[in-house]
Order: structure tokens, then sequence, then C-alpha cells
């Protein structure tokens, strides 16, 4: 299916790997340029040399942190005018209830709250003179059905949930689309961390850890990348001009709900 998005330039936050990589890859296929962000240095230079080398289209890399607002400066000013946002960042720590207090939640808040807010505060203005845009905010599965542990996370991200509601309908007309990506376990760099606390806590095999946490998975497996990226690309594209304000799971079944 040809995207009807070739030309068009995104800023894709957060994606020297995992999945803000794999949007990043996603959109190059359909003939986006890009500029990248991570705040090392040497990672993100070797994905925009592979996106740059795989598709032909131009990359800019800007290494910074998108939840500073020096950071998200840099990066803004770097993009200039882009026609599509794709916000993304670290997730807060895992914890308890009792863990936390009102730094860790102004932490938590800045980065995957108020991080993705400030980047379509500057960035929805210029989408809406050139009547055309697209945003895509990659939040959690938390969002759907809470994770007890990621507390942090669940707030934050909720938050940003009940902004986007709001805001995807007051600029839908002007030809700008706001949705959410949820994730649920993806086979990221970050999964081999959860992987390790399931091989330490239940005393098995990092296999075996990873057998556990599949059974949960109504696919009986994790997600990739490029499944992430090929659905952040779709509404990215021309096709996607009625799809507005939702919260779309990809999670392989895990969240065990009727709608
Ligand atoms: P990942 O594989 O660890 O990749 C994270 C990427 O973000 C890296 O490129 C990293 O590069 C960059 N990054 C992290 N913090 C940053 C910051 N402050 N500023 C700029 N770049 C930053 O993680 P992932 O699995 O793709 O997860 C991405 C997001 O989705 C996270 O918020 C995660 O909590 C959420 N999520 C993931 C899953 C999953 O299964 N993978 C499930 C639910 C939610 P540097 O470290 O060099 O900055």
């Amino acid at each position: 299916m040809d995207l009807g998005i070739k030309g068009r330039r995104a800023l894709v936050c957060a994606s020297s790997k995992g999945l803000g990589r794999g949007c990043a890859e996603a959109l190059a296929e359909a003939g986006v340029d890009l500029v990248l962000n991570a705040r090392g240095a040497d990672a993100l230079q070797q994905t925009a040399d592979a996106i740059r080398g795989a598709h032909g289209v131009n990359v800019t890399a800007v290494a910074a942190d998108i939840t500073s607002e020096e950071g998200r400066a840099e990066v803004l000013d770097a993009a200039g005018e882009i026609d599509i946002l794709v916000t993304n960042a670290g997730g807060p720590p895992p914890g308890l209830w009792s863990d936390w207090g009102h730094d860790d939640f102004i932490k938590a808040l800045e980065a995957n709250m108020l991080t993705p807010i400030a980047l379509m505060s500057a960035t929805l203005p210029k989408m809406i003179d050139r009547g055309w845009g697209r945003v895509v905010n990659i939040t959690s599965q938390s969002v759907k059905a809470p994770i007890p542990q990621l507390g942090l996370s669940n707030a934050a991200r909720t938050g940003l949930t009940g902004y986007v509601a709001g805001t995807a309908r007051q600029v839908a007309a002007k030809g700008v689309n706001i949705n959410n990506l949820l994730p649920g376990s993806h086979d990221t760099d970050r999964i081999v961390a959860l992987e390790t606390a399931v091989s330490k806590a239940q005393n098995v095999s990092m296999e075996e850890a990873r057998k556990i946490r599949w059974s949960g998975i109504p696919a009986g497996r994790y997600g990739t990348v490029e499944e992430f990226g090929a659905m952040c690309a779709f509404l990215c594209s021309q096709h996607a001009g009625f799809i507005v304000g939702q919260n779309i799971l990809l999670d392989g079944g895990q969240t065990n709900a009727t709608i």
C-alpha cells in the first residue's frame, strides 16, 4: 500500500533503538525524511546511517535528552518544520505505591506527560497552518489496564491520554490527527531487563523466564518492532485522516477486555 507520505518530514523521538527505531524505519520505508533523537550519540549515529543507507531518505540525528527543556529546544531547532511527530522516551522505574514521593511523580510527569505535550505545543501550530499533520504518541498498555508495579507510568501516561483525547478533537478539522499507540510486550532491550527480573525472582533460566512471560500473551510471543513501526506509519499515512484521538493497543491480546 502506498502510504501517501513520501517527501514528508518527521521527528521521531527516542529512536536509536526499540519501538522508536521501528517507527523511524517504517516511515523511512514510506519515503519520509527523518529527524532522529536519543541521548547516546554513537548508537544514534549508527541508526541514522543504517536508515539513510537502506531507504535513501534524508536523516538528521540530534543527540539530546528529550525530557529536558534544553534537549527539546535543540531537537526542535534542528527539526524545523515537520509534518509528522512521534513522541517517545524511556519509561519511569518500577516499584511499589509506597516507594514514590512528590519528586518521583514530577520526574515521571515531566518525561512521559509534559514532554510529549510540550512537543505537540511546539509543532501543532505549523501543522495547522499547513492543513496537514500527524502525531503518534508511544504510551503503554498500562493506560488501558494498570500494571501495579508501574504506578509512575500508569499515572503519567494516563494524564497524557486525557490531554490527547481533548486536543485531538480540537485540531482534527485542520487536517491534523493525533493518536496514541499502546505497546504491550515487545522484543526490545527493555524486555531483557524484565526477563532478568522474572529469572531472578523465580530462580529460572532466561529461556524459562521468557516462556513464563509469553504464557500470559494470547499470541504466544512478543510483538516485533517491525509490527509496531508498521502501525505507526499507517497512523501517519494519508489513509488515517479519519482516525482521531484513538488509543491503539498492540499487545497480542494480553489485555483481557471485550472492547
Ligand atoms: P528501548 O528499546 O530501551 O529504547 C529506548 C530508546 O529511547 C533508545 O533509543 C534510547 O536511547 C531512547 N531514549 C530513552 N530515554 C531517552 C531520553 N530521555 N531522551 C532521548 N532518547 C531517549 O525501549 P522501548 O522498549 O523501545 O520502549 C520505548 C517506550 O515504550 C518506553 O517509554 C517504554 O516504557 C514504553 N513501553 C515499551 C514496551 C515494550 O515492550 N518494549 C511496553 C510498554 C511500554 P538512549 O538511551 O541513548 O537515550
